[in-house]
């Protein structure tokens, strides 16, 4: 199996994130050679993480034991630092990049790192996505917004079409939720906030028409099984063709861009995930299980694995074949 969406998070420690943004920069509070810690931004608690997120070699333990060949990890959103100053989120998109490439490096073949990268400063970001690659990362993770401007904006979709030129894979993480106030309780941000975020970046690409002027080269996954876009394509249709203000920008039904995007599995449920695979396309689903996170898939793989409606070459398609082509590995 291939798991293409994970987080890692390195051991940053207070004094290094201080010298970058003391309020803001995030750090791993760990006691020597414990199995848990939490990572802080400035003195507060952020989440409660274990060994798997910061020890390469224990988390390759855990992947022996549940049949995973290879992982793919990414930064964990709170890294992103796309409120900072450019300059500075470029140097420290730099040093998480290269921390990633060396939690990688001890198992190269069961360890991909994504880069993350300075996405407020559209050269800053292109010359760090293709810093990070030629130095061995196997694509790039990007958060779906930036403060007000979604994937629509000019400046995001030039990167995207810079890495669809310099053929670098993108995942389209969702981050930094929408509805605050209304939805401090009960993980709110995650289980409605965050699949609304992914959908918004997704219909924003669409609807802007950007995916118009985006090569069709361009490989671009989205997390999350694409949040709430698969289950309410058929409203967004209905709107594109009753409503001129809803196509004004988008020549073509909405649903027809549908194959232009990859998702990965994590939706926890077998008919959302045959629902995916109509939607988007047996060739368009892959393995992603959101390790090490609580909320990710706590056996990696067993939804693809269990779907009665898959048959065998479908299920490698998902758990593996797609994510070759994808990455290219
Ligand atoms: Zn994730």
């Amino acid at each position: 199996m291939i798991d293409m969406h994970s987080h890692f998070f390195p051991a940053i420690s207070k004094e290094e994130a201080d010298r970058f943004d003391a309020d803001r920069a995030p750090w791993l509070a760990v006691e020597k050679g414990a199995a848990e810690g939490h990572i802080m931004v400035g003195e507060k608690r952020f989440r409660p993480v274990y060994r798997a997120l910061w020890d390469p070699d224990f988390r390759v333990a855990e992947l022996d034991a549940q049949g995973v060949r290879l992982q793919i990890v990414c930064a964990t959103p709170v890294m992103f630092g796309y409120g900072w100053d450019a300059a500075k989120a470029a140097e420290w998109a730099a040093r998480m990049n290269d921390r990633a490439i060396e939690f990688c490096a001890s198992h190269l073949r069961r360890l991909k790192a994504l880069a993350q990268v300075p996405l407020q400063d559209l050269d800053l970001a292109c010359t760090e996505a293709s810093r990070a690659m030629s130095a061995g990362c196997a694509g790039v993770q990007i958060g779906n917004h930036l403060g007000d401007k979604d994937l629509d904006d000019e400046h995001l979709v030039s990167f995207l079409i810079h890495c669809a030129e310099q053929e670098i894979p993108v995942l389209v993480h969702p981050w930094d939720m929408m509805g605050g106030g209304r939805m401090k309780k009960w993980m709110l941000p995650w289980l409605v906030a965050m699949p609304a975020e992914t959908q918004l970046g997704m219909l924003s690409l669409i609807l802007s028409g950007a995916m118009e002027r985006i090569p069709e080269s361009l490989k671009i996954c989205f997390a999350h099984g694409g949040g709430a876009f698969a289950f309410l394509l058929g409203r967004v249709d209905n709107a594109w063709r009753h409503r001129d203000i809803v196509r004004q920008d988008c020549p073509k039904l909405p649903s027809s861009y549908a194959r232009r995007f990859h998702v990965d599995s994590a939706v926890f449920d077998p008919a959302a995930l045959r629902m995916l695979t109509d939607v988007m396309g047996v060739d368009r689903v892959m393995l992603g299980s959101d390790y090490p996170f609580p909320l990710g898939e706590q056996r990696i793989g067993a939804l693809i694995r269990d779907a009665g409606f898959l048959d065998e070459t479908d299920r490698r398609q998902l758990v593996r074949g797609n994510a070759e082509a994808f990455f290219g590995c």
